[in-house]
């Protein structure tokens, strides 16, 4: 390599990380952040900002607002992440439901599609047909001028670290399968390919997405119980990938035997169908009248749902130094009746409760959260390197 190529490639890398700096600065406080904000916050001068802007104007990743203030200096124009530009396809396959959406770099939802299935009972390639079939037909509604920078599949499963294929999936059974093996959806002519990711995840990305440097853990109740960890901001992943698996911590020894193997996980006893059957309800909306009306036997289920809940959170939280738990699926509707419960649980198993106060929180819209999330994801790579989005609509 001659020395003007080695200088001609560090250039290119030290644009590219600035851009994605810039991008980054934008995401965060997306409307309401100006060039000359971005320069304070990162220690460029203003001239170096304002030619990266207008490199991410250029490319569509940025637009500009309507210009604000003026009276002492240069008024600010407020910068925020382009609408419909660059687009990605998420998508969430559980038990029971199959969701596709379109997100855009904004973080908006351009467009949902759900059918509500039986994952078990339609195997493997049935479903992954309808999510074939449902990710066409929202891509041909994506905008006209729309770039598609990929796209993922979330599921209740540890993934491969590379994306490809499901490693385990307990409640799901495609333990090593590989989803884009039965994948065949273009946009505009060109194949698109297929991730996987965990569920949870992708969820919890639409967190960080609300609140870029949260901590916290994150609890979902569907058939099986799925979690996730954010440290400011970012997802704890462990060696593998496989690291915030709440649902299989074991809470009774001796227990009843989990979809994983063992005795006595989390999810034997707070996931919904155990919960179900523990209170003699039909379904959620049934475990909940009961609860409203003081039904006993459906109030001393919640009791041990909390009690199990305790031993497993309080765990994690003595392990991680977190101060919030987001609750979602049935978890997060059962909120009124299990979080005080649960908060006296945590006050005495956690060793520093006395100290600094825990939340709970139920989280709203969570079935929809894992396909938005998994949108997110697929959108990563523009942020980590924009540059390739930008450089290809400048050489215009
Ligand atoms: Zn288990």
């Amino acid at each position: 390599m001659t020395p003007n190529t080695q200088a001609g490639m560090t250039q290119a890398f030290v644009r590219s990380t600035n851009l994605a700096l810039v991008l980054d600065r934008i995401t965060r406080e997306s409307g309401s952040v100006s060039r000359a904000d971005i320069a304070g916050a990162l220690g460029m001068t203003r001239s170096t900002v304002s030619r990266l802007v207008d490199d991410l104007v250029l490319g569509r990743l940025v637009v500009e607002g309507e210009a604000i203030g003026g009276l002492r200096g240069r008024p600010a124009v407020p910068l925020s992440l382009s609408a419909g530009t660059v687009v990605s396809l998420g998508l969430e396959v559980n038990l029971d439901r199959i969701v596709a959406t379109v997100v855009d770099l904004s973080g908006a939802t351009l467009g949902v599609a759900k059918e509500a299935i039986d994952a078990l009972d339609l195997g493997f390639k049935a479903t992954m047909a309808i999510a074939t079939r449902l990710a066409g037909r929202l891509l041909g509604q994506a905008p006209d001028q729309a770039r598609l920078a990929g796209a993922v599949l979330a599921v209740p499963a540890l993934v491969a670290k590379d994306g490809r294929s499901v490693v385990r999936a307990p409640n799901l059974g495609w333990d090593g399968l590989d989803p884009s093996s039965m994948w065949d959806v273009t946009f505009r002519g060109e194949p698109v390919p297929l991730r996987v990711a965990n569920d949870v995840d992708c969820s919890s990305l639409t967190l960080i997405q609300e609140s870029p440097d949260a901590s916290f853990l994150y609890l979902t109740g569907e058939v099986g119980i799925g979690s996730a960890v954010s440290m400011d901001g970012q997802l704890l992943s462990g060696r593998h990938g496989w690291a915030s698996e709440l649902g299989h911590m074991c809470v009774e020894p001796g227990g009843a035997v989990c979809g994983c193997g063992a005795d006595g996980c989390l999810e034997t006893v707070v996931g919904r169908p155990a919960l179900l059957a523990a209170s003699g309800q039909k379904d959620l909306d049934a475990l909940c009248i009961a609860l409203d009306t003081g039904d006993e036997r459906a109030l001393l289920a919640i009791d041990g749902a909390a009690k199990a809940l305790g031993i497993a959170v309080g765990g994690a939280l003595n392990l991680l130094d977190l101060t919030t738990v987001n609750l979602g699926g049935h978890l997060g509707v059962l909120g009124e009746w299990l979080n005080p419960l649960l908060a006296a649980e945590l006050d005495r198993r956690v060793l520093w409760s006395t100290y600094s106060e825990i939340e709970l929180a139920s989280v709203s819209q969570a079935p929809l959260r894992a396909a938005m999330g998994a949108g997110l994801a697929a959108l990563a790579h523009v942020h980590a390197d924009p540059a390739a989005w930008v450089e290809p609509l400048l050489e215009r």
